[in-house]
């Protein structure tokens, strides 16, 4: 089976299981080469649905939680999103994607922080293989601390696990009626991912399912006590 058939069976199996249901994010999941994201030696395993080491003791998501991230953000073509934790680059081409979706003058655009300089630029690079360089500008740096240049954004996502006090950059970043998706808990794997809409007097936060992220290492998250 080659990639765009693989592609597509992974697809069809994440909308049988009720995790993908937005036609948009279900275009976007089927345009985007994940193999493209990935070393060569681990492009075959690039559609079974399973986090992948991507080097710097780093994994990229497994794709049911892309998919997952995606609709609780519910990315519109004019989105300013800001993403926390680059890794590879995919999510940040599926969000691309999703900002463009049927319109190529869309004045949206990505902003991803990746605090390993090996990362970024290797995401880089995926980003300009793929076409997806114009929208995305990936930034080396903490991200707990967001990207106040750019601020407010209409969506933050963060794919690795913050402490359970979520980082209050990020929070005042949000546009108002803005969605932040991110994992919150422990550093060792017991977490859940949460889904929080910034509104005129509150923060409303929704839990949406138990996770298991790589940690958020930075000042506002986890201490980098391990490196
Ligand atoms: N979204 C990525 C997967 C991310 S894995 C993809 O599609 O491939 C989580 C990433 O978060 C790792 O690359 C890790 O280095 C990064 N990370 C952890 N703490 C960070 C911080 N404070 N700022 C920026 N990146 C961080």
């Amino acid at each position: 089976m080659n990639y765009i058939e693989k592609r597509k069976t992974l697809v069809k199996s994440l909308i049988e299981r009720n995790i993908l249901t937005n036609k948009n994010v279900i275009r976007a999941m089927l345009k985007v080469p994940r193999e493209d994201f990935l070393s060569e030696d681990a492009q075959s395993s690039a559609y079974i649905d399973s986090p992948i080491s991507i080097g710097s003791d780093q994994t990229i998501s497994a794709p049911h939680m892309n998919a997952m991230m995606c609709e609780i953000l519910n990315i519109e073509k004019d989105d300013k999103i800001l993403e926390i934790g680059t890794g590879s680059g995919y999510h940040a081409a599926l969000c691309a994607e999703l900002i463009s979706i049927e319109n190529k003058e869309s004045k949206g655009h990505v902003y991803t922080i990746e605090r390993h300089k090996e990362l970024a630029k290797k995401a880089k690079e995926n980003l300009k293989k793929t076409g997806y360089e114009n929208r995305v500008t990936v930034i080396i740096g903490d991200g707990t601390l967001g990207y106040p240049e750019k601020a407010p954004y209409d969506k933050i996502l963060v794919t690795a696990a913050s402490p359970e006090k979520i980082p209050t950059p990020l929070k005042t970043q949000l546009q108002m009626g803005g969605i932040l998706c991110i994992p919150a808990g422990t550093k060792n794997y017991i977490q859940k991912l949460y889904k929080i809409q910034k509104l005129e007097c509150e923060f409303r936060v929704k839990a949406i399912t138990s996770v298991r992220f790589v940690p958020l290492i930075g000042k506002y998250g986890f201490s980098n006590d391990d490196e």
